[in-house]
């Protein structure tokens, strides 16, 4: 049953746009590949966000996130990079 599910998922995946479909927040470029890509900075206008707050993400290394304008990873219970991670 997973691996159906599995194989649907990369289906769908590919037959889109492919190539734009992988980005990293900047910790997780940095962990991966020594350098900040920026793939989630300035995703809006930086001057409205308060601090603290960001906008909302998808990033291959940690999923569903926060990212503040530097694209970095703010998700305060971000599984990889949060404060409150919990088992
Ligand atoms: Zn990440
Ligand atoms: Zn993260």
């Amino acid at each position: 049953m997973k691996s159906e599910f599995r194989a649907a998922l990369a289906d769908g995946a590919t037959s889109e746009k492919g190539a734009d479909m992988a980005d990293f927040c900047k910790q997780c470029s940095e962990e991966l590949f020594g350098e900040d890509f920026k793939e989630l900075a300035g995703l809006g206008d930086g001057a409205k966000l308060e601090p603290g707050n960001g906008w909302e993400a998808l990033c291959e290394g940690c999923g569903l996130i926060i990212v503040n304008e530097a694209g970095e990873c703010i998700k305060p219970y971000c599984p990889k990079h949060g404060e409150e991670v919990s088992a």
